[in-house]
């Protein structure tokens, strides 16, 4: 594999900041003049891939008209069904996400996983079942795919142990969303034959000791945005100040102050060359080519 070539320009404005690519992002949350805003900082700071994740059906339709504005795949799309919200499917859900699949062949699958705080709404089992039909055409159409996974990380690792143990098999791209298993659970994703990548949320800069077993080639970093926004670490960054905040007016978020948006990650890549005590420069070009290899944007 090629490694990538970048201009490093080590100035702190944000014209200058290292090329980062945000691992997951919920776009269909922000409201239009929101994602206005946030698509042109994004390509300020020199992000130069978001990965779009649908949460229901519905949204399937919806993206489409954000993808088209966006040419060279600036905005890479997943699609799937959320834990959260999977009593909202149509009984031809399964069909559905297989069509919008196969017509975007650079789509991928997410974000599907499971979710303990919602079994009263939908049981584990069906949880698991949908999980398990949703990894199935990932495997089957060979895509990249998105992972949610809370308070539920030994079920999933029973999942994943049964469609992930052939060698024979060609490895499938696994991105955990928002990653923040304890030591043991990380080293069991990471026996698995498939290629497991933890994706970094800002959250993570307040329990570092989760790192410790998680090997650099193996992360990601991510802003879930509009979702997570940790203001007081992004800002302890030192790359950020008051001013890079956008207040939200979403109706959806009604309990944030503030959104959250790609341009952060790199908030999140100055704190891992802190923990890791290297330049950010080096921690860039880590991050930067374990994304492309995770999204396979590079052969
Ligand atoms: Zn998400």
């Amino acid at each position: 594999m090629e490694e990538v070539k970048i201009n490093l320009q080590d100035k702190d404005n944000m014209e200058n900041l290292y090329p980062v690519i945000d691992s997951h992002i919920h776009l269909l949350d922000y409201t239009e003049f929101q994602l206005e805003i946030i698509l042109e900082n994004a390509s300020k700071a020199n992000v130069k891939h978001i990965m779009n994740n649908c949460c229901v059906e519905q949204d399937f339709i919806k993206i489409q008209s954000i993808l088209k504005k966006y040419k060279d795949n600036f905005i890479l799309n997943s699609y799937g069904l959320h834990p959260w919200w999977l009593n909202q499917r149509s009984p031809n859900w399964l069909q559905n996400l297989r069509e919008y699949l196969e017509k975007d062949p650079n789509s991928q699958v997410g974000e599907i996983g499971l979710d303990q705080l919602k079994y009263e709404q939908t049981s584990k089992e069906e949880q698991i079942d949908i999980l398990e039909k949703q990894l199935e055409l990932g495997i089957e159409l060979d895509r990249v795919i998105s992972v949610h996974c809370v308070r539920a990380q030994p079920e999933m690792q029973k999942v994943f142990k049964k469609y992930f143990k052939d060698p024979k098999q060609k490895p499938v791209n696994i991105i955990m969303h928002s990653y923040s298993g304890n030591k043991e659970m990380t080293k069991g994703y990471l026996k698995l034959h498939a290629n497991i990548y933890f994706s970094l949320s800002q959250g993570i800069i307040r329990k570092p000791e989760f790192l410790q077993v998680i090997p650099l080639d193996n992360i990601l970093v991510e802003s879930d945005g509009p979702h997570q926004l940790c203001e007081k670490e992004v800002q302890e960054s030192g790359l950020f100040s008051e001013k890079d905040f956008l207040v939200n007016q979403n109706h959806l978020l009604p309990k944030l102050g503030k959104i959250n948006e790609p341009k952060f990650c790199h908030a999140l890549i100055e704190f891992l060359a802190k923990l890791h005590n290297k330049s950010r420069q080096e921690i860039t070009l880590i991050v930067y080519n374990n994304s492309l290899k995770a999204f396979r944007l590079i052969k």
